[in-house]
């Protein structure tokens, strides 16, 4: 999950890596009464998911309450490569800005390891500076163990080359920066600009951090959920506990187990081909051991999808055999039926796997009116995308 620079910047104050006041507002008006707050004067900062924001003119000083209002009333709503703002930060004026540096950390999976990047040339957009002056980005790795002591940021501090007279300023900042990486799960944590000010201080003016969604259980995340994006069949799938992922296509895809699930993604694009270029509509895996209570819950959330023309159902019976997933999905269609929800389009199930033989007849049995078998992978796909293609 990425995070709004507020954010960022609260969860830097948390883990006392200096920033400035600021405070996160929708309508133009309330930019007044902060602004006065903050002495008079205000930065007005879009707050969108995207860098660049100062180049695309979402980033204005105002010299007045009154001017706060106005800049806010033109940020609000502006286009910023295609994010809308919805929300401006107005923050505390940073004294004379002297110096802008760049500081990160951030997981390099390629090397299986953290790194570091620094470089004395920040403002701009880093990947810039390392296009065409990859001298002046310094890149450390960090030891997963070890992490970023005092000595290891005066190592990054002298292989960016950062003055002496701010490297124990910027030192301390990096070893708060990655206490912040660490203790929130961070796969990225960025200061771009880290700004040495008129008073000597280095202040981190704007804030990136993305968190590791696989760490959300043992953190208290509710709050930085971006609900206005959210798309809102995957809003309900997680509700429900599924795990669900909104795709593009019109082939409905329920399956158990995430490998079996991403092949017949696969399956079913390349199927698609030959009816009309029809695509998966989604990624939904149920599970090893689904029960008909979460089938009804996955089938809700894919028939809801007005993009789905036709659902596939692919299981591979493991410890739970196909006759309870086969009940499971006609008790499944019941449920739904008792629930209200219309059912009216068609679904091809593949089973196969342990018990096959008698959850294909108890399938056969049911003889649910959208319910087709197709007994093997390739074949099921095959006729669910023709489906598809028909509607
Ligand atoms: P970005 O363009 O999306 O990375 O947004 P930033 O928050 O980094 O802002 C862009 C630029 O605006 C920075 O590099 C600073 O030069 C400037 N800026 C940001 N905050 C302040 C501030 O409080 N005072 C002043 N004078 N300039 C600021
Ligand atoms: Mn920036």
């Amino acid at each position: 999950m990425d995070l709004f620079e507020y954010q960022a910047r609260d969860l830097f104050a948390k883990h006392d890596v200096p920033v400035l006041a600021g405070e996160v507002i929708d309508t133009p008006e309330a930019a007044r009464e902060i602004t006065e707050r903050l002495g008079g004067k205000s930065v007005v900062k879009a707050q969108v998911k995207v860098g660049g924001r100062g180049k695309a003119g979402g980033v204005k000083l105002a010299a007045t309450p009154d001017e706060a209002v106005a800049r806010a009333t033109d940020i609000l709503g502006m286009d910023i490569k295609g994010h809308t703002v919805h929300k401006v930060m107005i923050a505390e004026t940073a004294p004379e800005i002297l110096e802008e540096y760049y500081v990160s950390f951030l997981l390099d999976r390629a090397n299986r390891t953290f790194l570091s990047i620094a470089s004395v040339e920040g403002g701009m957009e880093i990947e810039e500076v390392a296009a065409t002056r990859p001298e002046a980005v310094a890149k450390i790795a960090i030891d997963a163990i070890d992490g970023v002591d005092e000595a290891k940021a005066r190592e990054i501090v002298e292989a960016a080359k950062f003055p002496a007279e701010v490297a124990d300023k910027v030192a301390n900042v990096l070893v708060k920066l990655w206490d912040t990486f660490i203790k929130s799960d961070a796969l990225l944590v960025e200061v771009n600009p880290l700004a040495k000010v008129a008073s000597g201080e280095v202040i981190a003016l704007d804030g990136k951090v993305s968190l590791d969604d696989n760490a959300e259980f043992r953190h208290d995340w509710d709050e930085l959920h971006d609900k206005a994006a959210a798309n809102p069949l995957e809003a309900a799938a997680k509700e429900k506990g599924l795990n669900y992922v909104k795709l593009d296509g019109e082939v409905g895809i329920i399956g158990n187990g995430a490998g079996l699930v991403m092949s017949t993604l696969d399956v079913v694009a390349y199927a698609g081909e030959k009816h009309g270029g029809v695509k998966p509509a989604n990624f939904l895996d149920i599970g090893g051991g689904a029960s008909a209570q979460v089938m009804a819950n996955g089938l809700e959330i894919i028939l809801g999808d007005p993009d789905v023309k036709s659902v596939f159902v692919n299981v591979f019976g493991g410890i739970t055999a196909c006759d309870e997933v086969a009940n499971g999905i006609v008790q499944a269609l019941k449920l739904l039926e008792d629930r209200g929800e219309k059912v009216e389009k068609p679904l091809v199930v593949r089973l196969d796997g342990n018990n096959a033989e008698l959850g294909r007849k108890i399938l056969t049995d049911a003889a649910h009116p959208l319910v087709q078998r197709v007994d093997t992978m390739d074949g099921a796909a095959d006729k669910a995308a023709e489906l598809a293609a028909a509607k």
